[in-house]
């Protein structure tokens, strides 16, 4: 596809790290310092903030997300999904 971007990655390591907190953020556990900066990314980052939907639109949460076993739907960024949940297998 196109490699020009439509809107701006704040920073895709700042990403994978909203990105995990995200699991701790959807279960109540994040300190509120936390939230507030997790919040602030989402507001920002569109690419997290679709994550973030897709997650708590699953039933359920996983506590690994690199083991994220997370059907997303057709459109989500899986360009940035594959750096961020960095799949070893
Ligand atoms: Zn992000």
């Amino acid at each position: 596809m196109d490699a020009s971007h439509a809107h701006e990655h704040p920073d895709l390591d700042r990403c994978r790290e909203i990105l995990v907190q995200l699991n701790d953020y959807a279960d109540g556990e994040l300190g509120a310092d936390l939230c507030r900066e997790l919040e602030q990314h989402l507001a920002e980052c569109p690419d997290c903030r679709a994550v973030y939907d897709t997650l708590t639109g699953t039933i359920r949460i996983y506590h690994s997300l690199r083991d994220l076993p997370l059907e997303l739907p057709p459109g989500i960024e899986e360009r940035l999904l594959r750096h961020i949940t960095h799949v070893e297998k």
